[in-house]
């Protein structure tokens, strides 16, 4: 079993990143900047964004966080996002997910402009993705495709099984892997809660994608042997023997499944830190582009 280093991988596009930067800088071109909207104090939304600035600061971004009260209004949101729509200096930025249920996401999404949409959430980000043409691919499916082809993971002709049809995570990964491109060309098959006979479909599986949200829920009866895991859930779970009173787990029953696999991401380790990596290659494009 080979493990599909995320933490690694990621400290070497950082590096990779920075790299480009101290160039960019030295040229006398301009310091890309991200900025990050925050709306209330849910706790792991919380660690994301905290995660992603030091991460700025590491490639040598500006970066900036603007972190707002839980009961601010919707239209207060739009007006930031303007503000930073207009601001000459942001390149790119994001609206921490998920925001509070009086404030329509959907609405605040289509609000970023498309090409300062560095989460690639924008429905032109979108369409442009499904249709192949160049554009900001959302971070988690964009960090999934980057570790699987730096550990020349071959995916062409493969059968795919994603679980999880969200719209940042399972149905885009599954467009990504079904294209004709690197980590693509696969035989994609999207599950969701609606399925049956899951475990049927799994076992056919030589890649099983988990983004649904249920701790361990992939267990090693489900899969045949020489199978790639990705696991991207990330849940908190009560662990008294934790100093902070939780775990993280991965959607996968890491020891059994681990047990079976030839590729396996870990958790935490995995796909996590290679989406922040993605987001600051989407902000060095956003302000190379500019
Ligand atoms: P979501 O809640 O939006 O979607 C979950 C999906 O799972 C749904 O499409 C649902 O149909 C499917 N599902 C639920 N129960 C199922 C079942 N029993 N069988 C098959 N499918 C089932 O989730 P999301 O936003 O895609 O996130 C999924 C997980 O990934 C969460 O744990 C989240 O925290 C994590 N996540 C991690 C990263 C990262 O950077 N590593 C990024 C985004 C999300």
């Amino acid at each position: 079993m080979i493990l599909l280093d995320g933490k690694k991988t990621s400290q070497d596009i950082k590096v990779e990143i920075a790299q480009a930067v101290s160039k960019i800088k030295l040229e006398g071109g301009k310091t890309p900047h991200l900025a990050a909207v925050l709306v209330g104090s849910n706790g792991a939304s919380m660690t994301y964004v905290g995660a992603k600035v030091k991460a700025c600061e590491f490639v040598g971004f500006n970066s900036t966080l603007i972190d707002l009260p839980e009961e601010t209004l919707e239209e207060e949101l739009l007006n930031q996002i303007d503000a930073l729509n207009t601001n000459d200096d942001i390149d790119g930025f994001i609206v921490q997910l998920p925001l509070p249920k009086h404030i329509d996401e959907q609405k605040i999404l289509m609000a970023v402009h498309p090409d300062k949409d560095v989460d690639g959430f924008h429905p032109m980000n979108v369409g442009k993705m499904a249709l192949d043409v160049p554009t900001f691919l959302p971070a988690t499916p964009f960090g999934i495709m980057e570790l699987l082809e730096r550990y020349k993971v071959e995916t062409s002709g493969k059968n795919v099984v994603v679980i999880g049809r969200s719209h940042i995570v399972g149905r885009p990964i599954s467009i990504l892997m079904s294209q004709k491109r690197k980590a693509g060309d696969a035989t994609v098959t999207i599950a969701h809660s609606r399925t049956k006979n899951l475990t049927k479909i799994t076992r056919e599986a030589d890649i099983i994608v988990a983004a649904l949200g249920i701790p361990e829920f992939l267990t090693g009866d489900m899969v045949k042997g020489g199978v790639t895991i990705i696991d991207v859930g990330i849940t908190r779970v009560d662990d008294a023997t934790k100093k902070r009173g939780f775990r993280l787990a991965g959607d996968v029953h890491f020891e059994s499944v681990s047990a079976k696999s030839a590729y396996i991401t870990p958790v935490p380790g995995g796909v996590g830190p290679m989406t922040i990596a993605m987001l600051l290659k989407n902000t060095l494009l956003a302000c190379s582009r500019r």
